[in-house]
């Protein structure tokens, strides 16, 4: 492409709206301009960039044995009250009326249409298996669309579904889901994790995320540097203390007057946080209950949900604590509560010996407490925050370490979560009706994009790799008055086209200077920079983006050297 000929409108600043990286660059870039608040144009080299995300993701998918489907974007609101949807999602589906004044939704996920066509004309277990997707548009209507394509309201998205006759083979199209994607990010080039992942809006049993990894990413995770085991800080399991510590005190009370946060109580009684352990009152369904943690930890409230089986976990109020304890805040303890409410107690203070915790009275703690001797918890469990550090459950040598990510793809084995109510069954080998069993993998195609940037970048610009360049090499003519040059220039960008190579060629009446910086910004992997003492020496100038060596390398050879570099690049 000559760039005289294309739209690539560079700007020297981003807006101010502009914080992260790729919202920066890709804006600079003259990639991506804002349409209304999360909603944008791609522009020629934003639309080349997702257009190889998308070939990727299709061949991948294609190979897998999936079809492509195009399904719709606005959608009845009857399928979706057929779901349970239409009541369950809240203010992020965006609701509007045709003029007939019925109720239709623009698709934020395709579940309800694709249960839908595959209950009509799917009969009979000798059609199933069967994975279905398409590459789409998708509208969420979030409340603070921000960080440009990380979390805009308007996206693309490939969705897939499959159906299957029982759970195993379910489970079986799950781990090719889960091993396609893998292929998937490892050829955009991407450094990621999958991580396992709770289920959420989607609903269904097993989730894996597939995280990017970076700084600016939205999600917390914890991935171990020994094994593949990653998950959301939410889900992290870390492996429990092996050998329990042996109680070799008694209980006995000390006063701590006017010391109520841990940090203090450390300093005061000059024991570390290690040994403290802190007393949490919740209202678990409106039911008091003490959870217990080592004092250097935090509760992990989706956790102790979960393993007490409640829809609702609130901290208990101040007030709420003070009539439970008998004591102000910051005094709690399991030893004489007084209400005895149900005692939760984690596993790394199951295994700590003669620890101190609040009197349950101001201004006082107990040391040398230990559990059995002192008080009786009513369940041992795994109640904390996993943080960094920590021992992983998965393998014997590995260790968690803390990480932000972008998520940008998750797979779910659903079950029968719609199929039910949606009535997608068919007559299995022995002749009952029976619901599919489905699963469904969504990627985020314009997130990666910007997760690309986010992970490929410097000061200066965007680092593509190769695989998701919108051009593999730029060519930079340098002198617009010299017919050499011109001509040097132009025979290379023919033969390098030729021979199948994206390339991008700076034919624009513009300094020289003027092209290497925005050469940089747009982040081609490769440059040539062809100026007027070269070519009289018979070279031309070959430059990675992602390096600082300059080579000169000599005409006739440059156009077929650069092309096998490139092409050991792509994936
Ligand atoms: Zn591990």
């Amino acid at each position: 492409m000559r760039m005289s000929q294309t739209l690539i409108p560079t700007l020297k600043e981003a807006p101010s709206e502009a914080e992260v990286p790729s919202h920066v660059f890709m804006v600079r870039g003259g990639y991506l301009r804002k349409v209304a608040a999360g909603i944008y144009s791609f522009l020629p080299l934003g639309w080349k960039v997702v257009k190889k995300v998308e070939k990727i993701i299709r061949e991948e998918m294609d190979r897998a044995g999936a079809s492509e489907v195009f399904l719709p974007a606005v959608i009845p609101a009857e399928l979706w009250q057929e779901s349970g949807r239409w009541d369950q999602y809240g203010a992020q589906l965006l609701r509007f009326k045709d003029r007939k004044g019925g109720d239709f939704v623009i698709g934020p996920t395709h579940e309800e249409v694709i249960s839908a066509l595959v209950r009509s004309d799917v009969r009979s277990w000798r059609q199933l298996p069967l994975n279905l997707y398409q590459i789409q548009t998708k509208f969420r209507d979030e409340l603070r669309p921000r960080a440009g394509l990380m979390r805009g309201r308007e996206f693309i998205m490939k969705d897939a579904y499959s159906f299957h006759v029982d759970e195993n083979d379910a489970n079986r199209e799950y781990k090719k889901m889960y091993d396609t994607y893998q292929r998937i990010f490892t050829r955009c080039g991407l450094a990621f994790r999958a991580v396992e992942a709770d289920t959420g809006n989607i609903g269904g049993s097993l989730s894996h995320e597939f995280q990017v990894l970076t700084e600016t990413g939205e999600d917390a995770l914890v991935a171990c540097d020994a094994c593949d085991y990653a998950a959301n800080v939410e889900q992290a399991v870390a492996r429990p203390p092996a050998d329990p510590q042996t109680a070799s005190e008694q209980c006995q009370r000390v006063p701590t007057p006017g010391q109520h946060t841990i940090a203090e109580v450390s300093s005061f009684l000059g024991v570390p946080q290690t040994r403290l352990v802190k007393t949490l009152i919740y209202l678990a369904d409106g039911q008091p209950v003490a959870v217990l943690v080592r004092g250097d930890r935090a509760v992990n409230e989706i956790k102790l949900r979960r393993a007490l089986e409640v829809t609702e976990l609130l901290l208990a109020t101040d007030a709420a604590v003070r009539e439970v304890t008998g004591a102000p805040v910051g005094f709690a303890g399991p030893v004489g509560l007084k209400i005895q409410v149900p005692i939760y107690c984690d596993l790394e203070v199951q295994a700590l010996a003669d620890f101190v915790v609040g009197a349950n009275a101001p201004d006082a703690h107990l040391k040398g407490v230990n559990v059995d001797n002192d008080f009786k918890p009513t369940a041992f469990g795994d109640y904390r925050t996993a943080a960094e550090g920590d021992a992983c459950a998965r393998c014997a040598t590995g260790h968690l370490h803390a990480h932000r990510g972008i998520e940008v793809g998750q797979v779910f084995f659903l079950g029968t979560k719609y199929s039910r109510p949606m009535g997608v069954t068919f007559l299995d080998v022995d002749g009952l009706e029976k619901p599919a069993q489905m699963g469904c993998y969504g990627i985020g195609v314009t997130r990666i994009v910007a997760a690309a940037i986010e992970q490929n970048h410097d000061k200066d610009g965007i680092v593509w790799p190769v695989p998701l360049a919108p051009y593999e090499v730029a060519v930079l003519e340098l002198q617009q008055d010299d017919d050499n040059v011109i001509a040097t220039s132009k025979r290379i960008y023919e033969e390098l086209s030729a021979a199948g190579i994206d390339v991008l060629y700076d034919d624009r009446d513009e300094r020289a200077g003027v092209k290497f910086k925005d050469a940089d910004l747009i982040g081609i992997p490769f440059r040539i920079a062809i100026g007027r003492k070269g070519v009289a020496e018979g070279v031309v100038e070959l430059k990675r983006r992602n390096g600082t060596e300059v080579r000169k390398i000599r005409i006739p050879e440059a156009s077929a050297l650069v092309a096998a570099e490139v092409i050991a690049e792509r994936r």
